[in-house]
């Protein structure tokens, strides 16, 4: 009949065009649920004729409410899709507040404080009323309580201490000054729809159907919103997947499930099986991984691809040399398949977003235009920033933007109206800040400036920090001081740890993390250097006559900061470009697929992560990160991850999960040759456009010439011993030590 049933299963037709008024399709990765869901919005308006602006469909990522917009223009017509009211919880909510929220007081063009701007009141407030309390702690205090709608007359009325005083004072404050400057944060946003949606139902008389994508992900807050939104009109659809939870740390109530079916008993409930995205060999990893959570319902899931290609497990000596291979990996396969792949179809998928560092600097070193998605990159991250700028003042006093950043920061008792004066007092004697500032502190020639006590004690706090840095930069004090002796000085002097932890509460530790990551960086720059192995940074110049193991700690860091700046170039110049190598979060990642994925740092510690406390959320997430490719995955472990500690491979991938299905036999996918590989390609998943490719490729193939099932293979010998033999990334005796697993 529609166009937009053809080619679906009868259960994904089933959830499309079902007359139920409370609709739940609970299916596993890869079958249709997204599918089904956007044909059933193109369903509603094509069949039902419900108008796009009475349908509100939620997902949880931008780049997800892009790609099911796209998806619903071709059945509904260019136009049409533009007008329903999609996007994610913030946003949705955001369009009721601009058009409603009068009714409560909010006017029409109320901005959205983010979370840099919500850091800059606080910091004013806290100023103002000598509040001893960092703004950063605050901030996270204050979100903590709109989470729990704990508004600040209920937060008064129940916390009389003195410190809880100061705090309800703060918080009123704060609240107040978002008001008068016209702002709602985040929080704000789904709280205030959710009042405004209790208060006025009116303004939801015209929604006759409300979507979500991903629904096991959703918090408290936004099912109460998913009740409001469909509180005239009962029809709601929900599609997701209780092994896809992964975001409990984030407080989802997985039993929001039950408790829907539970306030519509009516609900019916559609299961799909068939998997249409990933080939069976990926397919056979990803369950042998999720099949370890004893508490969960085993469903089928059915590939309808071919078995393709096992997916690769790599063992390397050291993350270095884990980036290195992947990214050799992804220029040998694009070059081997004649540039069936391009860039686009690339996907390196990460536990934590700090791991992207190392593979930042390779891509960026190979060429490779990437884009990071899920997170900052890593060298814009506040605290890698701050510690950089203290380098880069260390490097180079003289360097004003940097040090005008890190006067007061962490925070001396230099006010903003200060540091002002002081830069502006250096310009007009033509001299930089650092000899200004310098002067004062050593008594010389003191600034005309006025400066408070508090305001001097600081400066020469600051002054003392970078000479003491510089002094051992400098080897002036006869010590041998190595970078990372020098680094460790800067954090110490600053109290750093403490710093964040004050300053971010729960986040500090993430933060303090990648602060450790970068100081391996710094490791690996300065042993590299004594190595004599310049390859983290081939555009310094071998300085004829000057061994390496002479350069001084002055140049290391200034090849460490190269380094740091040539990876930023990169990005930019490269940030227009349409042709990507994406790298993203497993968290950000959810929903998406690529036709190639890379799961580097598969390590106990990596994945589950040592500071999470739910294994089984952990597990779910590798499974989300294994299910997202289609036709090629990597997962890789180096032996010693970037603090140089041993590593032991994330126990979610067992040796029996191994020996059924994966390859560790060596070089990825054992292709060595264009043949080779477009009879993987034969048998890999079609997956868009690489079939069609594929196809034309593979016609002057032979037929069979490796075995693709394994189950010969011993589970119960020891793979990883095997595989250290072969920790060069590719082994030129490699066929013949295959053929003993054959
Ligand atoms: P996830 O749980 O990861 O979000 P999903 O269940 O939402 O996965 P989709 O993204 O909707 O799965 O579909 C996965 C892939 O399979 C998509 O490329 C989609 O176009 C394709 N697909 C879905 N159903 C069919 C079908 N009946 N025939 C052919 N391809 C299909
Ligand atoms: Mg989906």
């Amino acid at each position: 009949m529609d166009a937009l049933l053809d080619g679906l299963n009868p259960a994904q037709k089933s959830a499309v065009t079902n007359p139920a008024s409370v609709v739940q399709v609970l299916a596993p990765p890869g079958s249709g649920k997204t599918k089904t869901l956007t044909s059933r919005v193109a369903y509603l308006i094509n069949h039902n004729r419900l108008q796009p602006w009475n349908i509100i469909v939620c997902t949880f990522t931008i780049k997800a409410a892009r790609e099911m917009k796209e998806r619903i223009r071709g059945f509904v017509g260019e136009g049409i899709e533009a007008k329903l009211i999609l996007g994610t919880f913030h946003s949705v909510a955001r369009r009721f507040l601009v058009r409603y929220g009068n009714h409560i007081g909010i006017e029409k063009n109320f901005g959205i404080a983010d979370t840099s701007d919500t850091l800059a009141i606080i910091k004013r407030i806290v100023k103002r009323q000598r509040y001893g309390v960092e703004p950063g702690v605050a901030r996270s205090r204050i979100s903590g309580l709109k989470a729990r709608s704990t508004s600040v007359e209920q937060f008064a009325a129940t916390n009389k201490k003195a410190e809880q005083h100061e705090f309800a004072a703060l918080y009123a404050e704060y609240e107040e000054t978002l008001k008068t400057s016209n702002l709602l944060d985040y929080d704000d946003l789904l709280l205030r729809c959710t009042d405004l949606l209790r208060k006025h139902p009116e303004c939801v008389s015209s929604i006759q159907a409300v979507l979500i994508d991903e629904f096991q992900d959703t918090n408290h807050v936004q099912y109460e919103l998913m009740t409001l939104l469909s509180q005239k009109q009962k029809c709601i659809t929900i599609v997701g997947d209780p092994d896809q939870s992964i975001y409990g740390f984030r407080s989802a109530e997985i039993k929001n499930l039950k408790l829907m079916r539970e306030h519509h008993p009516e609900t019916v409930v559609i299961h799909l099986e068939n998997n249409y995205r990933s080939s069976g060999c990926i397919l056979t990893s990803a369950l042998a991984v999720i099949e370890q959570d004893e508490s969960r319902h085993n469903k089928p899931l059915l590939p309808t691809h071919v078995v393709g290609e096992r997916p690769v497990l790599r063992k390397l000596p050291n993350a270095v040399a884990e980036a290195k291979w992947l990214v050799s990996e992804i220029q040998r396969s694009k070059t081997l398949t004649g540039e069936i792949f391009t860039f686009n179809d690339y996907a390196i998928l990460l536990r934590s977003a700090a791991l992207s560092r190392l593979i930042e600097t390779q891509l960026g070193k190979a060429g490779i235009p990437y884009r990071m998605v899920g997170g900052h990159r890593f060298y814009d991250r506040v605290e890698v920033k701050l510690v950089l700028d203290y380098l880069r003042v260390v490097n180079q006093p003289d360097h004003n933007d940097a040090l005008v950043r890190i006067i007061n920061n962490p925070p001396r008792k230099i006010g903003e109206v200060t540091v002002k004066a002081l830069l502006e007092e250096a310009e007009a004697q033509k001299m930089t800040l650092w000899d200004l500032v310098l002067n004062q502190a050593q008594g010389r020639k003191r600034p005309r400036t006025k400066l408070s006590a508090q305001a001097e004690k600081g400066i020469d706090m600051f002054v003392n920090l970078i000479l003491t840095s510089r002094k051992k930069l400098l080897n002036e004090d006869g010590k041998d001081c190595s970078l990372v002796d020098i680094i460790a000085h800067v954090l110490n002097k600053l109290s750093f740890q403490e710093f964040l932890r004050k300053t971010y509460r729960e986040e500090w530790e993430g933060r303090w993390a990648n602060v450790e990551e970068l100081v391996a960086q710094a490791t690996d720059v300065a042993l590299s250097t004594e190595a004599g192995d310049n390859a983290l940074d081939e555009s310094l110049p071998v300085v004829e006559g000057i061994e390496q193991r002479t350069l001084s700690s002055g140049d290391i860091l200034t090849k460490f900061l190269s380094n740091v700046a040539l990876s930023t170039e990169v990005e930019k110049k490269d940030g227009q470009r349409a042709e990507q190598v994406t790298i993203s979060t497993i968290h950000a990642a959810k929903g998406l697929e690529w036709p190639v994925v890379f799961i580097p740092a598969a390590y106990e510690g990596s994945i589950p992560h040592s500071r999470s406390e739910d294994t089984d959320e952990e597990r779910r997430l590798l499974y989300v990160g294994m299910t997202r490719a289609q036709a090629l995955l990597y997962l890789s472990c180096p032996t010693k991850n970037s603090q140089r500690e041993q590593t032991t491979i994330s126990p979610f991938v067992t040796p029996k999960n191994v020996a059924r299905s994966f390859d560790i036999r060596g070089p990825s996918f054992g292709f060595q040759t264009t043949q080779d590989l477009s009879h993987i390609l034969r048998r890999a998943c079609p997956a868009g456009s690489i079939i069609q490719h594929a196809r034309t490729l593979v016609e002057h193939v032979e037929d069979d010439v490796y075995p693709l099932d394994g189950e010969d293979i011993d589970p119960e010998s020891n793979y990883w011993d095997i595989d250290d033999q072969y920790s060069d990334a590719f082994p030129s005796d490699f066929p013949s030590k295959r053929r003993k697993f054959e």
